[in-house]
């Protein structure tokens, strides 16, 4: 039982100003990718997609969460 007081105790002020400032909503990385499809026999169309990465830990994000499942990061996503 002690082990999670003692982690308690080590809380340092970095840590404090890092909780801090994941309450801070920053701008998800958006990253566009192209790939081309092949729609019929030796056609193809460029297809674009986007994703998404927190811009603290760079995990991927999907379905626009309001916080990062990683780090807790808070995030903002442009447009709506
Ligand atoms: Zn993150």
């Amino acid at each position: 039982m002690g082990e999670e007081g003692d982690k308690m105790n080590e809380l340092t002020i970095q840590d404090i100003v890092n909780a801090l400032n994941k309450q801070q909503p920053k701008k998800v990385v958006v990253k566009t990718t192209y790939y081309d499809e092949l729609i019929a026999y030796d056609v193809y169309r460029t297809v674009e997609t986007k994703s998404y990465r927190c811009p603290s830990c760079e995990a991927p994000v999907y379905h626009k969460p309001k916080y990062c499942k990683e780090c807790g990061q808070r995030l903002e996503f442009g447009g709506r």
